[in-house]
């Protein structure tokens, strides 16, 4: 049987921790699969998107800058599943048996998985307090749903967050929802049971903690989306205040490791697929 081929979509891809961490599960179910990068170029997406099937590519992951474009692709020739659909962005491909493309978004249900196993933090009926309203906020607060009995969501950006309030309102109960001024976070992170820092600060070395220390507050979970470093210093202030917080390497395991049980109907090693994201974090790659 010949080599089943698998790889992430994006531009640019080189620093990518997916393919140390697809290839190690690979190997790990005894699956006879390879993982590359797809370096695509915007103007050159739907040309790619359309032979998938004719290379043999038995599945894709889609990251910066294609994912929304990806969903439009989709929405006309192919098939696109519910959350992603609702978010708006495809970041999981799988070629269907008739070759057409079905899209998923597995950053969602990662965020929430690796918030139960690794913060084990359950967000129904709690508050959270979303900082930053890109598209990886968006994910949170999308797949977060009418879960949470308050979001809170802050950015520099005020019109962006009022955009994804707007956007939450389509599909949830828009008044569960609150757009905070970023220079007033304390009130209403005074108030939450769990912070979400979607926001880049944090992913160079000498960024300091989007929030200052003393808003952290007793029983406060903190989960810092930020995956590219061992630790950042939100999460070094959380733990210093003995508070449960994690890093995003979770985050990125779980959307992983949901887009290999989607491709191969296999349950994920994650055990392995951990330790080979966490060898591949020390050698220095994370972009
Ligand atoms: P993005 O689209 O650039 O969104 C980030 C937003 O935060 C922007 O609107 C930005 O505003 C805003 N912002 C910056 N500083 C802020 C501050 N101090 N307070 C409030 N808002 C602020 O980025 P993204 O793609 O959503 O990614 C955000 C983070 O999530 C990155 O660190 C990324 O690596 C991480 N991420 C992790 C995973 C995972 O699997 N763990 C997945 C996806 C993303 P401006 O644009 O005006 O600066």
């Amino acid at each position: 049987m010949t080599k089943m081929i698998y790889g992430l979509l994006g531009h640019p891809v080189g620093h990518s921790l997916s393919p140390a961490m697809q290839n190690a599960a690979f190997k790990a179910a005894g699956i006879d699969a390879v993982y590359g990068v797809y370096d695509i170029a915007p103007e050159a997406l739907t040309d790619f998107l359309s032979s998938v099937s004719k290379k043999g590519i038995s599945g894709l992951n889609v990251t910066i800058p294609h994912k929304i474009n990806t969903r439009h692709y989709i929405e006309i020739n192919g098939m696109i599943d519910s959350f992603a659909k609702k978010l708006g962005a495809v970041n999981t491909l799988k070629p269907g048996p008739d070759g057409r493309l079905c899209g998923f978004n597995t950053d969602g249900p990662g965020f929430y998985r690796s918030l139960v196993e690794d913060l084990k933090f359950e967000p129904e009926g709690k508050t959270v307090f979303v900082l930053g309203s890109g598209g990886a906020a968006t994910a949170v607060v999308m797949y977060l749903g009418n879960g949470p009995k308050r979001i809170f969501i802050s950015d520099v950006d005020k019109e962006k967050a009022s955009a994804l309030k707007e956007h939450y309102g389509v599909y949830y109960d828009k008044s569960r929802i609150s757009v905070v001024d970023p220079a007033k976070i304390e009130g209403g992170l005074s108030a939450s049971d769990l912070l979400v820092n979607a926001t880049p600060i944090g992913m160079k070395d000498d960024d300091p903690s989007p929030v200052v220390k003393e808003m952290l507050h007793r029983g406060l979970r903190v989960y810092d989306l930020v995956y590219n470093r061992p630790s950042t210093e939100l999460v070094k202030d959380a733990t210093r205040l003995k508070l449960h917080a994690a890093t995003g390497l979770g985050m990125l395991l779980y959307q992983g490791a949901i887009a290999f049980e989607i491709w191969t109907g296999v349950k994920a090693p994650i055990a392995v697929m951990r330790k080979a994201l966490k060898e591949a974090l020390k050698e220095g790659y994370g972009g």
